[in-house]
């Protein structure tokens, strides 16, 4: 019987609780009459239980600042205040508002929502800089991402076949190695300065939970081998095909004598894919072409944590695809092989943006740290501190990360709605479907000839 792919999303609060704003109350003027508690909505505001007659210490952390309390209270005791910790998370990609949009959705799963009207800027650098086209958000049909047609964010891991053929039994031959996953997302490795084993087991096991991947070093592939896990040979480390015999997926830096090693991988294991990671620089394409022609099935292009190419002048992440698309495409290649991109993939929306830049799945790695308010870090110089994550509560950090996963899910099903879309892989490479600030700068300066 057909069944609708469903994320279990449960509470998974905070363990940090910085909030935005502090809420502070005058203990000169406030004269406990309690209007601000059913002035807010959000529970900040509380009598104290050892004695109802005086208000508790306001809760900032819950508070969304909308100042009603501010307003409302008769004594005007109240006051709202810019929580520096608050400013003081990630660095200059993470800014604190994407931190705190990752640990709201990591604490209940749901989609977030800020209020009445969007009052931030239209344009911005990086995947601000494209715009979603949701012209069917008006059609009428429309019933809601659980409504009555089912949209499907499923994709394919492997390689496809360009067109279909049928021996005397009327049978397609020949049809590659495929695993079908129900979400556009895998897990890339955590930093190698947090290879630690709880990190490593919450994120196995999220994927395992979720019918995904997560991407792990091949030496720690012995012991989380039961789990949806695909072990990756760095390029100076040297396969070991009896490692790797169970594993479905296989992922192999780009390196000397690459298709031998394919070819010792597939003739061990033939139903084996294989996957090719690739830095993200200029003048790749010629190269993912060859590779392809040779009959790589699976490449992934990652850029650096901020979705920066390795080079002295990088373009972004989904510069860098586009081109790579155009190319694939004029070859007409690009059906055949899955794309898996990572690096900067920070919020929900970055998923559909870089699906449509070129991808066919995406590779997270600092949105589920975030998730699990794992320290402070500096992505920029791709530091990470010592922290406490052998000390993690393996069911609270799976759960944080599986929220997470529901609310990117139910924003992506929201954008595809809104595009009038079915499913996520008819989004690959679909740039039509969206908006380029830089084109459309261009295209009016041109016009008016500036
Ligand atoms: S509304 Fe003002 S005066 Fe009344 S309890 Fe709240 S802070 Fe105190
Ligand atoms: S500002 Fe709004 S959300 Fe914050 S405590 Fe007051 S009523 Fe609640």
């Amino acid at each position: 019987m057909f069944k609708k792919y469903h994320i279990p999303t449960e509470s998974a609060p905070s363990k940090k609780r910085i909030g935005k704003f502090l809420v502070e109350r005058d203990l000169d003027y406030c004269i406990n009459c309690g209007d601000c508690i059913k002035a807010c909505l959000y529970d900040v505001h509380k009598r104290r239980q050892e004695d109802v007659r005086i208000m508790a210490e306001p809760d900032s952390y819950k508070c969304k600042g909308c100042f009603r309390c501010v307003i409302e209270c008769p004594q005007g005791a109240l006051s709202l205040h810019d929580n520096p910790e608050f400013f003081k998370l990630g660095d200059s990609y993470y800014i604190p508002k994407m931190i705190k949009t990752i640990w709201n959705e990591a604490e209940n799963g749901r989609v977030p929502v800020s209020g009445a009207g969007y009052r931030g800027n239209f344009s911005g650098p990086r995947f601000d800089g494209i715009w979603t086209d949701m012209s069917e958000i008006v059609r009428p049909t429309r019933d809601g991402i659980h409504g009555r047609e089912y949209i499907s964010t499923a994709v394919d891991l492997g390689r496809r076949l360009p067109y279909l053929k049928f021996d005397s039994n009327k049978n397609v031959e020949g049809v590659p190695p495929n695993i079908e996953i129900p979400i556009p997302i895998l897990f890339n490795p955590p930093p190698h300065e947090l290879n630690d084993k709880t990190l490593q087991l919450i994120v196995a096991n999220v994927a395992t939970k979720l019918g995904t991947y997560a991407i792990i070093d091949a030496d720690d592939y012995q012991e989380l081998c039961n789990y949806n896990v695909i072990p990756r040979f760095s390029s100076d480390s040297n396969l070991n095909l009896e490692l790797v015999k169970r594993a479905k997926i296989v992922e192999v830096d780009y390196r000397r004598n690459l298709m031998e090693d394919l070819r010792l991988l597939k003739d061990s294991h033939s139903d084996i894919l294989v996957s090719i990671r690739i830095a993200l620089k200029r003048g790749l394409e010629p190269l993912i072409m060859d590779l392809t022609k040779r009959g790589a099935e699976i490449f992934h292009l990652y850029a650096d944590y901020q979705g920066n190419e390795f080079e002295q002048k990088p373009r972004f992440i989904t510069d860098s695809l586009r081109s790579v698309d155009d190319y694939i495409v004029d070859y007409c290649l690009r059906e055949q092989i899955t794309i898996i991109a990572s690096g900067g993939i920070g919020a929900a929306e970055h998923v559909p943006k870089t699906i449509a830049c070129g991808a066919s799945v995406v590779g997270i790695d600092i949105a589920y740290l975030i998730a699990l308010e794992i320290g402070q870090f500096d992505t920029h110089i791709q530091r990470f501190p010592p922290i406490e994550v052998t000390d993690m509560d393996l069911e609270w950090g799976t759960q944080r990360i599986i929220n997470l996963m529901n609310s990117w899910r139910d924003q992506l099903l929201e954008v595809l709605g809104a595009m009038g879309m079915r499913e996520v892989r008819r989004l690959q490479g679909e740039t039509g479907r969206m908006i380029f600030y830089v084109d459309e700068e261009k295209e009016l300066y041109d016009l008016v000839g500036l």
